[in-house]
């Protein structure tokens, strides 16, 4: 989609700090890292959030994360996967993404 950031990611219009690519999905470092280990995860067909999310596509995420948590090594000490909808959660980029976050204890809670 035009003027959106993460397909210029994936069009490799703009850079992006791959770690893990496959057919569906595509999955790099955040710019602006929240923890030692932030990854975005990102469908690579355009929809804008977790309501336009059908089946297959949010199982070929589950799978992306499943295999970069055991590429990054953080399937013992754990992580936090983490989407964003909307106004009120934030959402600043309407492409629909996962953040990982990992590499130090993370704060108890969410909010
Ligand atoms: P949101 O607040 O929408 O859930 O998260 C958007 C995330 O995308 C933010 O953590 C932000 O740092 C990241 N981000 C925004 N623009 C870019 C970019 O051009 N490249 C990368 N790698 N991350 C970006
Ligand atoms: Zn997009």
């Amino acid at each position: 989609m035009e003027n959106c950031i993460f397909c210029k990611i994936i069009n490799k219009e703009i850079p992006g700090d791959i770690v893990y690519e496959d057919e569906k999905v595509l999955a790099f470092k955040d710019i602006n890292p929240q923890a030692p280990i932030h990854i975005i995860v990102i469908p690579k067909k355009h929809v804008k959030s977790v309501l336009e999310a059908d089946g297959e596509m949010s199982a070929a995420i589950i799978n992306a994360i499943q295999k970069i948590a055991k590429e990054q090594n953080i399937e013992e000490t754990g992580f936090r996967v983490i989407t964003n909808c909307g106004k009120d959660a934030g959402q600043t980029v309407e492409h629909l993404h996962f953040h990982i976050l990992a590499g130090r204890t993370l704060g108890e809670k969410i909010v």
